[in-house]
């Protein structure tokens, strides 16, 4: 909370970023610059990289580029993988954070996490069909939590077939493991692998319907860190290396006590009923006394998901918590709004409340209209603290939760309560 002051207090008349402008066509120069950068900056903890390109032979711009999403050295392995072809990625309005023009310049298209926006399929259909460019997006849209596929929009396989473009994949692997989302700070030394992939041509695209474009692109973006780790042995030596997981395993299977989870060391523990695992240099665990319920990370993210579904198929999920709030209109400056109410349930979504500036605001937005959630685990550019962040077409509301360890359950219970509103609208057709 000593940070607040540093933030600047609501302009009368707030510009906001405006999220449709025309994308700028990356220069080859700045392709150039970007390719030797992301060489020249490799973090040290890189333990070499490989890149592999399969059936890329006849790939030419203008393409689309799926690459999922695990930490910042994504981009530097796309510019080195994508050189010499000039690429528009899409990127989150915190992307442009104090640099809008450098990232204008670097020709990336601005987006609000989770909403919709016509204006990306203009800016999609200019870089594809007007600058014949690669057009690079991260349709998970947010940093995997435990290194496996995130849900992908339905809207992607429509972008795709209006588009009528091939379709690659760029899969990273070894990047999550070096810098896990939940401890951001701190890096292990991990070999990186990625692999370029054709997965559509043009012609395929035009024959196959959007949902059958979806099925191909959900199938080839399949992927699971900890599983790659053992197949490849790699070893995570650092005695740090749990510290963080609680953020997103925060509920005990022993003794299911929710947000009371912490880590230390190499250690996982329920600060509840006092159970303790260990984090093996393998990425397993293992618990210290009786039965280790989930070895595997991604089985006891996955188990802590059915939990919340069980919860809201029995009726009694709901979120209710005081909140701080610091938006962000524009790119140059988060403006902080104070303390506010964030209630989430099944019926009415996100209802954030507050009072700024001696006006009320209240921002609301529908269980349909959000299919995840943008979180972030001891964010970077506000108070290093949990938030969630609920976005309007031309602003974001982070929201730091006074409740510990709670973030991931939202994002839980955000993308369970749209897929039960989608099954059942498919029951009555
Ligand atoms: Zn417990």
């Amino acid at each position: 909370m000593d940070n607040i002051k540093d933030y600047v207090t609501y302009p009368k008349k707030i510009k906001h970023y405006d999220t449709s402008k025309r994308p700028k066509r990356q220069t080859k120069f700045a392709a150039g610059v970007m390719y030797l950068l992301s060489k020249a900056l490799m973090p040290r903890q890189v333990q070499g990289y490989k890149i592999d390109k399969i059936n890329t032979e006849n790939l030419k711009p203008p393409y689309i580029l799926l690459c999922n999403h695990h930490t910042f050295v994504d981009f530097q392995i796309n510019c080195i993988a994508t050189y010499p072809h000039r690429v528009n990625n899409i990127a989150t309005v915190e992307a442009f954070y104090l640099r809008a023009a450098l990232i204008e310049w670097l020709g990336c298209i601005c987006k609000r996490k989770f909403t919709t926006d016509l204006s990306l399929v203009r800016a999609s259909y200019k870089v594809l069909k007007e600058y014949g460019d690669v057009l690079c997006m991260y349709p998970e849209a947010k940093y995997a939590p435990v290194g496996t596929t995130a849900i992908l929009p339905d809207s992607l396989g429509k972008l795709i077939k209006k588009c009528k473009v091939p379709v690659a994949t760029l899969l990273y692997h070894g990047n999550y493991l070096m810098t896990p989302f939940w401890d951001f700070y701190r890096k292990r030394k991990v070999p990186l692998y990625a692999e370029m992939k054709q997965i559509l041509t043009a012609e395929e695209v035009e024959k196959l319907s959007a949902e059958e474009i979806n099925a191909v692109v959900r199938k080839a973006m399949e992927y699971d860190e900890y599983r790659w780790q053992k197949e490849q042995g790699i070893k995570v030596t650092e005695d740090f290396r749990a510290e963080g997981l609680h953020k997103v395993l925060y509920q005990c299977p022993e003794c299911k006590t929710e947000y009371e989870m912490n880590s230390k060391g190499t250690e996982l523990f329920c600060e509840h009923c006092g159970k303790r695992w260990e984090m093996t240099e393998l990425g397993e665990l293992k618990a210290q006394r009786g039965e280790t319920y989930f070895s595997h990370i991604p089985d006891w993210f996955e188990w802590e998901r059915s939990e919340v579904r069980r919860q809201l198929e029995e009726g009694t999920y709901s979120f209710s918590n005081d909140v701080r709030v610091y938006s962000l209109p524009w790119t140059r400056s988060f403006v902080y709004l104070g303390d506010a109410h964030l209630t989430h349930d099944a019926e009415n979504g996100f209802v954030l409340e507050g009072e700024y500036n001696g006006e009320k605001y209240r921002i609301h937005r529908t269980p349909q209209s959000m299919y995840s959630l943008h979180v972030e685990y001891d964010y970077c550019h506000i108070e290093k603290d949990d938030c969630i962040d609920i976005s309007t077409k031309d602003d974001s509301f982070f929201c730091y939760p006074s409740q510990k360890n709670c973030i991931t359950k939202l994002s839980f219970a955000t993308e369970e309560i749209y897929k039960m509103i989608k099954e059942k609208k498919n029951k009555k057709i």
